[in-house]
């Protein structure tokens, strides 16, 4: 037992939280994971943590039971913010609930760094953070590192290797500007409901400056723009970046016959800086 709160399944059914599809809710209902999901994160005493899609709290509770110093949970399902008041009540001001769209809102200002992030979020959602935490222009950002669950295929693209088929522009921009490992395996069954695939956690720990100069708009752009092709050549592919975009790749270093997958980060950056300078 890691804290005095009702059993997950209490609080599901005392509040009336039948999942709902459309936000992507499979709640994990065993304390005891959620508790190993928040060590994943590391040392969580003498830091905030950022909880995106706290839902019922199982993950909530395991962050605090592990010694967070504040949790900020920010929750879009106004249903669950009652069952997130309890948790609350049982560790004053520890923990701050905000009913919110996570997209939609600005963070920082309701946290002390040092800061984690720790998440167990929808697909879609959790993609467009990532690159939101990955992308921004100022570097250092406000997080010391990110744990987050996805499915287990969007985790094998963060920490995927340049020539693997799952190589693309999440491991590139995670490569970029941290230090990415899959630190955890979870089956269907850990859900409820059980989702149709398997789920992993990956932390990424940010680094104290990118490993290769480049502007974040502009590496993001050109590799997303890359890998939507990632099967023609970059002369092509990236025929819509600039209409110089051979001498450009050239410039770079790169064969302007080569293909997305076979660019390594050091290339995409130096296409990077080559398109700004361009500009
Ligand atoms: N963290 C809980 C757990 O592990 O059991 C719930 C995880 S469930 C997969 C995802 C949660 O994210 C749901 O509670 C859902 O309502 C919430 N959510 C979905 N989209 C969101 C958004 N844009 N902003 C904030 N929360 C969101």
């Amino acid at each position: 037992m890691i804290d005095t709160l009702p059993p997950l399944r209490e609080v599901i059914s005392a509040h009336d939280l039948q999942p709902k599809k459309a936000l992507g809710q499979n709640f994990l209902l065993d304390l005891n994971l959620t508790a190993k999901i928040a060590r994943q994160a590391g040392d969580l005493s003498g830091c905030d943590v950022l909880e995106i899609g706290p839902g019922p709290g199982g993950l909530t509770r395991g962050l605090l039971s592990e010694g967070a110093r504040k949790v900020l949970a920010v929750e879009k399902d106004p249903r669950c913010i009652a069952a997130l008041e309890q948790i609350s009540d049982a560790y004053p001001g520890q923990l701050t609930i905000i009913n919110a769209d996570a997209l939609e809102l600005d963070v920082s200002a309701h946290l002390t760094p040092p800061i984690k992030v720790v998440a167990n979020l929808p697909y879609n959602v959790g993609t467009e953070l990532l690159v939101r935490w990955l992308t921004p222009k100022i570097w250092p950002p406000y997080w010391d590192s990110l744990t987050l669950m996805f499915q287990k295929e969007v985790a094998m693209r963060i920490v995927a290797k340049p020539g693997s088929k799952a190589y693309g522009r999440l491991a590139i921009l995670a490569g970029w500007r941290s230090d990415a490992r899959l630190v955890m395996n979870l089956p269907p069954e850990a859900f409820s409901p059980p989702p149709k695939v398997h789920s992993a956690v990956v932390h990424l720990k940010r680094l104290q400056a990118p490993r290769f100069e480049a502007d974040a708009k502009v590496l993001s752009h050109v590799v997303a723009t890359a890998f939507n092709q990632r099967r023609k050549m970059l002369r092509s592919s990236l025929k819509c970046i600039s209409p110089d975009i051979e001498t450009i790749l050239i410039s770079a270093g790169i064969k302007p016959t080569e293909r997305a997958e076979r660019i390594s980060l050091e290339g995409f950056c130096a296409l990077a800086r080559e398109i700004s300078r361009n500009k």
